[in-house]
């Protein structure tokens, strides 16, 4: 492709939500690219190669809807889909709607500017676009976390971050490794890990829930079966909350029943795998009591599955309500700390001192070990977008205008930044759903914005401020009667330091937000100043 152009669209990022939005614009006539760090599409399933990385929503639900041919066409294998599938889903994707001549790889965009109501837009290999709309499909946990730890680069053997894993798998058989971090790559990749490597040390700073994934092999029938009604599980999808088919709203609070009968449901929750146990009652993200009796039976399991009583005890959460962090799901995580080679030290009380030629040192205790895996997370959410320096028409910048945490209207756009869109923003449930459901949906507003614009033959469109302001509250209120800010998360930006406090997903789910969209667009995109 040429150097210097002029373009309808520019998309940043080749991810789900860029390449659909990609779809949708070629389909409607816009002149639109793609510009993507990486070599290949599929962002998340690009970068997080880890060993045991996988999707924790069903493959069935985590997977595009707006092609009948494409969902049809395509055959999950799995349960939940691993790195390795999802991104060969995304590269079958990206062939089939004919979107690769469409992408610029190997490009990162580091400045946009605002200028003579277009976007001037600017990569790290030097080629200029000018375009109308700017759409940053640049992904919510795609900034890894590498935490600044005195001594990180005198450290002799390899490093290794999950969210930027090398292609090619490292061998961990007969090694010594050690790993920071227990959220839910931790999780994912710890067991994984064990099985060759010669010693694992888990360094945990705060012991997180975690519930059985119950994986394994997709029969065919079953998901043929699911096929046939595909349209009645994505509708079911859509009108639920966290947008998965099968938890629909619960009707009772974790007291309507007796003690018996809720651990017998949380019991069956357990055998089956999932969140199914997060959706059992109303009340368990709003009432610390009703959370506690589900808490206290995953504490329970735990306690049952970890024999050394002391590990079991480090691995009992006891900081956060059960969901107010992304709940992990894993195969096998509490049986690998049976395993004689794996070895759990808790940090809480003593973080890590420094990183030495040969391992690291925490409680004036020094741990040796050939390999050390991050698995620390990411700038979540507002990272990716900081990155890049975005100038509206003031040449005040966004990361400036969100330095004491991200403003936004519905997740889209944010108000005196013309023409830019977001896809799954802050303040959008995007996080807390499944979220190519979001990224659907998202493009799809978005998308009839811009053709709304183009029938109009406005130039401009742009958030009202006090209706951003209006949406902010909402969101803070709304998250506010949850039992979601207690918990220190990425949600909240607690994971990094310097980060100002700020609760950043909607939490009032999918349906209800879809609803507030809607509606939106029938009293006139209310809310969206058009020029
Ligand atoms: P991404 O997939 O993150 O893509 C963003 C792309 O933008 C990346 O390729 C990046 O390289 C590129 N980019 C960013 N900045 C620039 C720039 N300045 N210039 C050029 N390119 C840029 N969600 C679920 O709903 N269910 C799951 O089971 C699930 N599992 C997950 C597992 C892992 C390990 C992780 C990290 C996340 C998971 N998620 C899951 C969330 C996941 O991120 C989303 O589901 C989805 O894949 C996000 O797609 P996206 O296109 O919005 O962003
Ligand atoms: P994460 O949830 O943010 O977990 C990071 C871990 O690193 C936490 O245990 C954290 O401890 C620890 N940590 C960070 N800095 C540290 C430091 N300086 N010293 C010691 N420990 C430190 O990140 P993640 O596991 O990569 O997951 C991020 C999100 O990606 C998930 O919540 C989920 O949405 C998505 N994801 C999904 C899957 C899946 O199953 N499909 C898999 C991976 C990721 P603290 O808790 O104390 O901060």
């Amino acid at each position: 492709m040429s150097n210097n152009r002029v373009l309808d669209t520019v998309i940043v990022g080749a991810g789900f939500a860029g390449m659909y939005s990609l779809h949708k614009q070629l389909s409607d006539g816009f002149n639109a690219e793609i510009f993507e760090k990486a070599d290949d599409v599929g962002g998340t399933w690009y970068w997080n190669k880890y060993p045991g990385a996988r999707c924790d929503i069903e493959s069935m639900d985590y997977s595009y809807s707006f092609s009948e041919e494409l969902q049809q066409e395509w055959n999950w294998k799995e349960k939940y889909g691993t790195q390795p599938e999802l991104l060969k889903y995304a590269r079958f994707v990206s062939k089939k709607f004919n979107l690769r001549e469409k992408i610029n790889f190997k490009t990162t965009i580091i400045k946009a500017s605002f200028i003579n109501k277009k976007w001037k837009i600017e990569t790290d290999n030097n080629i200029i676009i000018e375009c109308k709309y700017l759409v940053l499909a640049t992904g919510n946990l795609s900034t890894p976390n590498t935490p600044k730890i005195k001594g990180i680069s005198n450290f002799k053997g390899k490093i290794y971050h999950t969210g930027a894993w090398p292609k090619e798998m490292p061998v961990f058989k007969d090694r010594k490794v050690g790993i920071i971090g227990t959220g839910s790559s931790g999780v994912q990749s710890i067991p994984i890990i064990s099985e060759t490597a010669e010693k694992l040390f888990v360094f945990q700073r705060t012991a997180n829930f975690s519930l059985p994934a119950r994986h394994h092999k997709l029969p065919e029938d079953k998901r043929e079966n699911y096929k046939k009604d595909y349209k009645k599980y994505r509708d079911l999808a859509k009108n639920s909350s966290f947008g998965i088919a099968k938890y629909q709203p619960p009707t009772k609070s974790a007291f309507d029943v007796s003690d018996d009968e809720r651990n017998d449901i949380y019991e069956r929750a357990w055998r089956e795998g999932g969140q199914a146990m997060l959706f059992a009652f109303t009340d368990l993200l709003t009432n610390e009591e009703a959370n506690k009796t589900a808490a206290d039976f995953v504490r329970n399991k735990i306690k049952k599955i970890v024999r050394d009583k002391e590990t079991a005890e480090k691995l009992c959460p006891n900081d956060h309500p059960i969901g107010t962090k992304r709940l992990c799901l894993d195969s096998n995580y509490f049986e690998t700390y049976n395993k004689e080679n794996v070895s759990l030290i808790d940090i809480s009380n003593h973080p890590i001192q420094e990183i030495t030629d040969n391992g690291l040192i925490t409680n004036n205790i020094e741990y040796s070990f050939d390999d050390l895996v991050f698995a620390t997370g990411f700038d979540a959410m507002t990272g990716a977008v900081n990155a890049i320096e975005i100038l509206n028409e003031k040449n005040i910048s966004l990361k400036s205008i969100w330095s004491n945490g991200p403003k936004t209207y519905l997740g889209i756009m944010v108000s005196e930044f013309p023409n830019l869109f977001m896809i799954t923003g802050p303040q959008s449930p995007g996080v807390k759903s499944q979220m190519i459901l979001s990224i659907e949906q998202h493009v799809d507003f978005i998308h009839n914005l811009i053709i709304h614009k183009r029938n109009n033959k406005y130039y401009q469109v742009n958030a009202n401020k006090n209706k951003q302001e209006e949406w902010v509250n909402h969101n803070n209120e709304v998250a506010n009667a949850t039992l979601y800010p207690l918990a220190h998360s990425w949600y909240n930006g607690d994971n990094i330091a310097g980060k100002t406090r700020n609760f950043m997903p909607y939490v009032g789910g999918v349906a209800n937000y879809k609803n507030i969209c809607d509606e939106k667009i029938k009293n006139n995109y209310e809310g969206f100043e058009f020029l």
